[in-house]
């Protein structure tokens, strides 16, 4: 597999300062050779291309020919969604549980991983992330070490999120990491500690993933840590979707994954929010192919000025069901109340937002110890004007708010049947 990885290394180092026309030629052509494999040897998706042909797709645009898939649809299709040839066992298997607490069980071809690992490794260097670097990995479970870990490259300390942020944060003291890799929650509990007493930590950067960062999050966490905030964009169904560049604009790696954004069934105009709809072109054991990642985001027209031709998202906007329901109908991203974080930042330890009904929102906040009244009045205020019509709001001290089964922390939450 590292022989793999390293073969993989040069091409996709070389490819991404290619211009955007070229890396989409190669995508296409990496598409059109994986659906010519699938048809021939996946059940689940004979089936459903049954109709389509590899002539029709002559651009990564015209993959809109291919109906949609679904995670429950996998699910469902099992054990017809893995290609003749490829068995669970020679695979390395993942699993992703939905809001519903149904598993998908996940197998990528070994060959697919080793070019996850290249694309992360083009992540690290374009960070200027180096090999000797250390970092302390705070998640919810400890994820395999990655075929270069083995050659003591980026050598990961997991640190369990389960346990309370004064015991991370000691852990990560103890470690004195280069790098602080986790969720931009526990990153921002862990920050708050840390400036009240504050200790030798010399970070040369922070990632952030798997929850929306917000801009004040970051401004948070750089300011506490003195260094650079970099969110990238991942799952374990499709692995490396998108990461910042130096410049922090979200690249996409249409050389693993070729996004569309699609609004109201149809691919949406640059900058319009749609859901990302997402095909892999290198898992040929279980396919993801216009895969419905339930996330919403847009795609930036403008190139990123460090002159590297990978596409641009423009946002990421969360996940579907994160989104509000409007009073009057409609639908808005949980980004509207990105300014709240201001307030939560000088206040308040952790905080979640739920819409109970259409007009009412509750407010749970673990309170610091120079919260007082009067935050709770600005908060009622500002999450009114926060949101583009009128609501009642209600602020409610907690004890802790619980993560999810992963140790996430769902900053806002929508309870309301749209
Ligand atoms: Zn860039």
């Amino acid at each position: 597999m590292l022989i793999r990885t390293m073969y993989y290394l040069p091409q996709v180092l070389a490819r991404e300062w290619k211009t955007t026309a070229s890396i989409q030629r190669h995508s296409l052509a990496e598409a059109r050779s994986l659906l010519r494999d699938v048809l021939r040897t996946n059940v689940f998706y004979k089936k459903k291309l049954e109709h389509i042909t590899i002539e029709e797709i002559q651009s990564c645009e015209d993959l809109s020919v291919i109906p949609f898939t679904t995670k429950d649809e996998l699910r469902r299709g099992f054990p017809d969604v893995i290609s003749k040839g490829y068995t669970p066992e020679g695979c390395i298997h993942e699993s992703t549980s939905g809001s519903t607490g149904d598993v998908l069980n996940i197998y990528h071809d070994p060959a697919a991983y080793s070019f996850y690992d290249a694309v992360s490794l083009r992540e690290y260097m374009g960070l200027n992330l180096w090999p000797w670097y250390r970092m302390s990995y705070i998640r919810f479970e400890q994820q395999p070490a990655r075929i270069f870990e083995y050659l003591g490259i980026l050598r990961k300390r997991y640190i369990p999120v389960a346990v309370p942020a004064e015991e991370q944060l000691r852990l990560v003291q103890n470690h004195n990491p280069d790098v602080a890799s986790g969720y931009p929650s526990s990153l921002y509990e862990i920050a708050r500690l840390y400036r009240e007493n504050p200790g030798s930590l010399r970070l040369k950067m922070v990632l952030s993933n798997s929850e929306l960062l917000t801009e004040s999050t970051r401004e948070y966490l750089e300011s506490t840590f003195n260094c650079p905030v970099y969110d990238d964009y991942s799952s374990f169904e499709l692995h490396n979707i998108g990461a910042e560049c130096a410049l922090k604009s979200m690249h996409i790696h249409i050389d693993n994954n070729i996004v569309e954004i699609i609004k109201d069934g149809e691919q949406a105009a640059p900058g319009e929010v749609g859901e990302i709809v997402v095909t892999n072109i290198r898992n040929r054991a279980m396919p993801f192919i216009r895969y419905r990642t339930g996330d919403y985001g847009a795609l930036d027209e403008e190139p990123c000025p460090c002159g590297r031709g990978l596409p641009v998202f423009k946002s990421i906007e969360g996940r579907k069901d994160e989104y509000l329901v409007l009073p009057s109908g409609g639908h808005v991203s949980p980004r509207v109340f990105d300014p709240l974080d201001l307030i939560f930042h000088l206040y308040v330890s952790k905080f979640q937002i739920i819409q109970k009904k259409k007009d009412e929102f509750l407010i749970k906040v673990v309170r610091e110890a120079n919260y007082h009244d009067d935050v709770t009045k600005t908060l009622v205020r500002e999450a009114k004007r926060c949101f583009p019509e009128p609501i009642e709001v209600e602020v409610m001290p907690v004890e802790d708010i619980s993560r999810t089964g992963r140790g996430k922390l769902r900053a806002v939450l929508c309870e309301v049947n749209s």
